[in-house]
């Protein structure tokens, strides 16, 4: 018969304090501590690959950080400063020491309000090229309360510890965006009366998220399942930047703002409102009567806004960003060799157009493929390399006059 020996170091139980059995082989306990011992190292490296060591002065400053998204995004000043002052408090944070001076800087999760297509989720992604943290966007119209199809709150930590490769102390000094927060605004002023599976209770389940707590994580998300094993994440460090359009709040703050005029200097108060831009005047209270519950609120201190988009700005959309959709049609055609060019008055009829479709920023690109698509389909084959071509708003006209888009537009 074979003699026992360990499949690592080939002595034999002779030789050795203690022999291990396994299925197909044997392992010694001085095999077993040397194995452990590596095992402990690598632990020790992964830990030191999510610990980012975040020193101050290499990390962007929020000027940097500005200037950075001022490359993609158009306007949107007030939120771009707001942003950028997060990231680096967050930073901050992460960096401070703790205890000498028994002053502990608080996290600020920030929420960004204004109407849909002005840039709320194109300042996330690009300010997520520029992060040294794990970084995830969530849609919060997917949640449920627990127990209803849908989705947990809690994958939210799901998503942010695959992004961190499963390293939960990456995960926990990570930064999320949730997406559409207005959407689990509470439906009615009365919460009892029908259950609202997406509205307050999923509010409940995201205030633990906020105040920081340990959460229970399912680590390949779904749901939770009694015989699942959890990663336990604490949500303490992690930052959260909130967007929604809350649609019509403007009322809401006309109504606050009406009221706060009658008064000592009402005169004074009503001559300074910028009637046309109520958004900036937002105030937490015109969030609770949306319908977020004022824990919720007091989680997310930093409250800025984004202005609708006017045709100057849309203009500026079309031209400036660093890939904005002509320099991209222009690489596109370049690469066949050709020199696209697009006329002014070309340029002023596509931003008429988004306007008319009411369709703001995500208009324009979609009116610009429906622009380009057959000369896309033939210039490759009819033009030769060293050909300019020149879109006309005749041309421009021609190609959306009976296009899908005209026809919805007309439809309305
Ligand atoms: P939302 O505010 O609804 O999150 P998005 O950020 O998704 O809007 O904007 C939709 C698209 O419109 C973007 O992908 C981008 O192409 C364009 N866009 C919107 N706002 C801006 C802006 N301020 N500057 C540049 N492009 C913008």
């Amino acid at each position: 018969m074979a003699k026992n020996v360990c499949s690592f170091c080939g002595r034999s139980d002779k030789e050795v304090p203690l022999l291990i059995k396994g299925l197909s082989g044997f392992i010694c306990s001085d095999c077993a501590d040397a194995a452990y011992k590596i095992v402990l190292e690598n632990k020790g490296a992964t830990a030191q690959k999510g610990d980012f060591s975040l020193a101050l002065s290499e990390l962007p400053k929020p000027h940097d950080i500005k200037a950075y998204l001022d490359q993609y995004v158009i306007g949107q000043d007030d939120a771009k400063r707001y942003l950028a002052v997060s990231v680096y408090n967050h930073y901050k944070r992460l960096a401070q020491e703790r205890g000498d001076d028994g002053v502990e800087i608080e996290k600020s999760n920030i929420i960004m309000v204004g109407p849909t297509g002005t840039g709320k989720t194109l300042l996330a992604r690009t300010i997520a090229k520029l992060l040294k943290v794990p970084f995830t966007i969530v849609d919060a119209t997917v949640f449920t309360e627990a127990g209803y199809v849908g989705e947990d709150v809690e994958s939210i930590l799901s998503r942010l510890l695959q992004v961190a490769d499963g390293d939960v102390k990456a995960a926990e000094r990570g930064i999320v965006f949730i997406d559409e927060i207005d959407k689990i605004a509470r439906k009615t002023d009365n919460p009892s009366i029908t259950r609202d599976v997406s509205g307050e209770g999923v509010q409940q389940g995201l205030l633990k998220l906020l105040e920081g707590s340990i959460v229970n994580v399912p680590p390949k998300g779904g749901r939770k399942h009694p015989d699942q094993d959890y990663v336990h994440v604490d949500t303490h460090n992690i930052l959260f930047i909130c967007g929604g359009a809350f649609d019509g709040i403007e009322r809401k703050i006309a109504q606050r703002l009406n009221t706060h005029v009658v008064g000592f200097n009402s005169i004074q108060n009503t001559r300074s409102i910028d009637k046309n831009n109520l958004m900036k005047y937002i105030q937490p209270q015109d969030l609770k009567s949306f319908g977020l519950i004022p824990e919720i609120i007091g989680r997310l201190p930093v409250l800025t806004y984004l202005d609708s988009l006017d045709r100057e700005a849309l203009h500026r959309i079309l031209l400036e960003p660093k890939n904005s959709l002509v320099k991209q049609q222009k690489k596109l055609f370049a690469m066949d060799g050709i020199d696209l060019e697009f006329s002014k008055d070309t340029l002023d009829y596509i931003v008429d157009k988004a306007v008319e479709y009411k369709l703001g920023a995500r208009g324009l690109r979609s009116i610009m493929e429906t622009l380009m698509m057959q000369l896309q389909y033939d210039s490759p084959s009819t033009k030769k390399a060293g050909d300019k071509l020149v879109i006309t708003k005749e041309y421009a006209e021609k190609q959306l006059e009976n296009s899908l888009l005209q026809e919805a537009a007309n439809s309305r």
